[in-house]
């Protein structure tokens, strides 16, 4: 028999359950770029997915059929002319590509053809974590201690590689073909940064299981340290699974770390859940007393925010490494997000598209979810009024400015003191330091206490609407 295996966000060929599935039939596997899905794929995004498609090729022996197109347009058309019986795929729990599948298991049932999808993404399915009545959990933590770890349906643990008969399609395609990689140089940054792929997922989690998990918990917190797994776009792509991490983190025991960083993966799943149970989400306030509130959208703070020129270092460098890397630091995404959506009065949505854009990990569910819980607007979010001073946040969490000082090299010589509040130096202090206010580093473009109390009225008009 003869099957198409369907790559999507599943570009592994280690404990896929869908490819495992398959073992049997001489399987063709397939990968689509949809012609629409591919425009809200960012330019960070594109570049990973490039060399992650050419890892799996390789593991493939070749083999992997490149197609861009209208999905379900080109899966028909591929089991027309290669006669194909079956296809074979995992799950993308988002809500557009929910209702593509349904779309298309109409149509290969009305042609009687085969299909079987699975879940390869997440530990515990949407549908499978309910409340008592049946209705989706708002909160994270019973969602993820009731819900899912209390639930009957455990975490499916890794399954084995399997040996495949890979089989060819008669036309060649090439991966170049699909134009994934941009044309300006900026990608070598990122290319610099990241290495992609199964083989490397595998090797920064075994790296993060040695080194980092040991002091998670608090860590997790310092974004100069190496305390987090950053596995984040090794998971987005599939490149490693969920229940790899889940099950290797918790065969080292039981400890707070190992706990709090299987608990970080609860919360990638709540994103999920809520973007399926709550679909309007994507484009609207979950919470809709927010649908009245005053935004500012101001464009060229929007715009000194995306370069990292707000004045305020420890924004600036989070900014910086967003554009540097492709990755920002969670601490720091908070940090430059509550700037954005509070001392700049701008809507989440500015902020999530900017992320999609340049995040490696870009993710649907996870940035969505993140940026409302950030904006208060989301899900069991942080409170709109607590409003995070970016100066005390650089004192707090990068104490020696070893990560500031890192994105933002024109304020290596600034004294602890003064390095994430510099217009509040004296004049001797910048000149010793290098740092001309204004010509080598921008003056704050707000001022804290006037926006946050600006933020805090603001606010306080959409409650007495309520
Ligand atoms: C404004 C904002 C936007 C974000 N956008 C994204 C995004 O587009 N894609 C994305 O993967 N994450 C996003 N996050 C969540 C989080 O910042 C990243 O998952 C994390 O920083 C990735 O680094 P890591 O792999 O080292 O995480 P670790 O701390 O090592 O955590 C392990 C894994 O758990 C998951 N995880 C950790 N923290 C969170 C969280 N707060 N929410 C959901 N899942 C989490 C991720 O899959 C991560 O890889 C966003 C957070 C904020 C505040």
């Amino acid at each position: 028999m003869r099957a198409i295996h369907w790559f999507r966000n599943d570009l592994r060929v280690a404990d896929n359950p869908a490819l495992y599935a398959a073992s049997e039939k001489d399987v063709l596997p397939v990968f689509i770029l949809d012609t629409h899905d591919a425009k809200n794929l960012g330019e960070a995004s594109k570049v990973w997915l490039h060399h992650s498609l050419e890892k799996l090729n390789q593991s493939l022996g070749g083999k992997l059929y490149f197609i861009q197109g209208n999905t379900i347009d080109e899966i028909m058309r591929l089991i027309n002319s290669e006669k194909i019986d079956a296809i074979y795929w995992n799950k993308v729990f988002e809500p557009k590509q929910s209702n593509k599948d349904s779309e298309l298991i109409d149509l290969l049932k009305k042609n009687g053809v085969e299909h079987h999808s699975f879940n390869g993404s997440l530990l515990w399915e949407p549908e499978s974590v309910l409340k008592n009545d049946g209705t989706p959990y708002k909160v994270f933590t019973p969602f993820y201690r009731k819900g899912c770890m209390k639930s009957e349906s455990t975490p499916r643990e890794p399954l084995p590689r399997t040996k495949h008969n890979f089989i060819n399609a008669k036309e060649e395609t090439t991966l170049s073909a699909l134009n994934l990689l941009p044309n300006h140089r900026w990608r070598e940054k990122i290319e610099s940064c990241w290495s992609m792929g199964e083989e490397s997922a595998m090797r920064r989690l075994n790296h993060f299981l040695e080194d980092g998990i040991q002091n998670y918990k608090e860590g997790r917190n310092f974004p100069a340290k190496a305390f987090v797994s950053r596995l984040s776009p090794h998971l987005h792509f599939g490149e490693i699974s969920p229940n790899q991490i889940w099950f290797k983190a918790r065969a080292m025991g039981d400890n707070k770390n190992i706990d709090h960083f299987c608990s970080e993966l609860g919360w990638r799943e709540f994103s999920h859940y809520l973007i399926h149970h709550f679909p309007f989400m994507l484009e609207e306030n979950l919470n809709k007393n927010f649908d009245a509130f005053p935004w500012d959208n101001n464009e060229v703070f929007i715009q000194s925010w995306k370069s990292g020129e707000t004045g305020y270092p420890i924004v600036d460098a989070g900014m910086r490494e967003l554009w540097e890397t492709g990755y920002m630091h969670n601490r720091v995404r908070m940090i430059v997000g509550s700037f954005l959506v509070k001392n700049l009065l701008t809507h989440w949505s500015y902020g999530k598209d900017w992320f999609n854009d340049c995040l490696v990990d870009a993710d649907l569910a996870n940035n969505t979810a993140s940026w409302q819980w950030v904006a208060g607007t989301g899900a069991d979010a942080a409170p709109y009024f607590r409003i995070f001073n970016p100066v005390k946040q650089g004192q707090d969490f990068d104490k020696d400015g070893e990560y500031t000082k890192r994105y933002l090299p024109q304020l290596s010589n600034m004294p602890d003191k003064y390095l994430f509040n510099p217009w509040e130096a004296p004049e001797e202090i910048l000149d010793v330091a290098g740092v001309k206010l204004g010509e080598t580093y921008p003056y704050p473009i707000v001022e804290l206490k006037a926006s946050r109390e600006n933020a805090l009225s603001s606010f306080s008009q959409i409650k007495k609407k309520k």
